[in-house]
């Protein structure tokens, strides 16, 4: 099987309700769809979220990436040899990792396809059904709370509460959520660098002193401040997951030996890729460090790919996949399944993508 093509489209796709961070605020998804084509007529599929205030990616760069620099070396090439797929893909410029996992996704895509086998099995899992939690966007107290109630009634039990926009506030925020939850709704907070290293302690311990039960916070300090991130860790009650300051597997291997944070957070987008991934998760098992898998706001395709990453390797233990049920429309045929807090992954070779709906998406020439 041999790579024909390399077809980039992009897709528009508008949001449930606007989804707001520490860093940003966006209404919609828009995306690059990769599509690689076959001698034999097979289509493999990506997906790119350029996500510029994370990394750095805009869609004119994720495009002009793959166009110049990738495409030329992938084309005539056979999908049996991966590993000189991946050396190709990893080699052809530095950073623009959003471009090469896009591309390295629809590859095993291929892969899967070619060999007749979803790519969750390649890659040595059996799982085939995931829990996520589901992101409450930072906004004014009331708005979050109602946010937080309207997820419970939606069935999610774990909800993923954005904060760090402004410390004065956090604490009421949280506090409001977990009043009008139900018991036993699990809370996991992300403050996106959005702390210091001292106000992040102050926060975390004061929350565990009003019994909130906080399950970890995420990215408390500066992506690049691994000391602060150390000091929060080592003086917080609440544990703490690494995930803009991990993008490589030598970041998160770093974090590991430092002990500066208590789990990290893999998502394809930073790490260039699933090899990238699975090799993080294996730093992980080597230090036993649990990890989480995540995406940016990101449509079905690449979430797939993420799906079936997580339901081979028992080490990534949180699951927080929630882009496709953020989408107020899903235009992607075939991929996992995504039934409100239920993710399951059908029985397809590949990433079990088969297309996408007429007229959904607009082709770069
Ligand atoms: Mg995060």
């Amino acid at each position: 099987m041999k790579i024909t093509a390399v077809k980039l489209y992009t897709m528009h796709i508008p949001l449930i309700t606007p989804f707001k961070t520490a860093l940003r605020t966006v209404d919609a998804i828009d995306d690059l769809i990769v599509v690689l084509e076959t001698d034999d007529g097979q289509r493999g599929f990506g997906e790119a979220p350029p996500t510029a205030v994370i990394t750095g990616d805009t869609i004119p760069s994720v495009a002009g990436g793959i166009t110049q620099f990738i495409a030329p070396k992938l084309i005539g090439r056979e999908v049996e040899k991966f590993d000189e797929l991946h050396d190709i893909i990893d080699k052809a410029m530095v950073h623009n990792t959003t471009a090469k996992a896009a591309v390295e996704m629809a590859v095993y895509d291929l892969v899967g396809k070619r060999w007749n086998v979803p790519l969750y099995k390649l890659l040595g899992g059996a799982k085939r059904e995931l829990e996520t939690d589901i992101t409450i966007s930072v906004n004014d107290v009331d708005t979050m709370v109602r946010d937080a109630v309207t997820a419970a009634e939606r069935g999610f039990r774990i909800l993923k509460v954005k904060v760090g926009n402004d410390a004065s506030l956090d604490a009421l925020r949280l506090t409001s959520i977990k009043k009008a939850t139900p018991a036993g709704t699990v809370i996991r907070v992300d403050a996106n660098q959005g702390w210091t290293p001292k106000q992040a302690v102050r926060i975390l311990n004061n929350m565990q002193d009003r019994g909130l039960d906080i399950e970890f916070v995420e990215q408390p300090v500066k992506a690049l401040d691994f000391d602060g991130m150390k000091y929060v860790t080592e003086r917080s009650y609440v544990p703490v997951l690494a995930d803009e300051s991990v993008f490589s597997p030598a970041d998160a291997l770093k974090i590991m030996q430092m002990g500066a944070a208590d789990m990290v957070n893999i998502k394809l987008m930073k790490c260039a890729g699933i090899t990238n991934a699975l090799k993080i998760a294996s730093a992980a098992e080597v230090y036993g460090v649990e990890c989480m898998i995540g995406c940016m706001l990101e449509a079905k395709i690449s979430v797939t790919a993420a799906v079936h990453l997580a339901c081979a390797k028992s080490i990534i233990t949180k699951i927080d996949l929630d882009g496709p049920v953020l989408c107020k429309e899903d235009p992607i045929i075939g991929g996992a399944v995504f039934n409100e807090k239920l993710i399951s992954l059908p029985n397809e070779p590949g990433l079990g993508i088969k297309g996408i709906e007429e007229g959904k998406i607009h082709y770069i020439d």
